[in-house]
């Protein structure tokens, strides 16, 4: 089963499994115990220490996936890189090249302060 990690916001480490996202809540000697993003659903699973494996699948979400939230991190992310690695680009060109066409413009504002921040 495919997976890739991701840092939220405030840091946290999560994955995403069939586009839904799983954020950690429990590190042991061999696993790490991760569950469902989506406050209201009990789904969990668990990977091996590194990230590389699935040990336990989650079963079946009672909801859809939140994949926009996912492409959100991502622009993000990549906005919070080239803040630092191309200090002297303008925040709005940077976010205006990373952010797709559907961004809305409290989205924009957001990124753009993520830049600031980062900077
Ligand atoms: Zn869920």
């Amino acid at each position: 089963m495919e997976f890739e990690t991701f840092t939220t916001r405030l840091g946290a480490t999560g994955i995403v499994v069939n586009s839904h996202k799983f954020i950690k809540i429990k590190d042991s000697k061999s696993t790490i115990l991760w569950r469902c993003s989506t406050k209201r659903c009990r789904i969990s699973c668990s990977t091996d220490k590194d990230k590389t494996e699935i040990l336990r699948k989650p079963i079946d979400h009672n909801h859809e996936p939140n994949t926009g939230g996912i492409e959100t991190e991502r622009i993000r992310e990549a906005c919070k890189r080239r803040a630092v690695s191309e200090i002297n680009e303008r925040a709005t060109k940077v976010v205006c090249q990373e952010a797709k066409e559907g961004t809305n413009f409290r989205e924009f504002v957001n990124l753009k302060n993520c830049v600031y921040r980062a900077r």
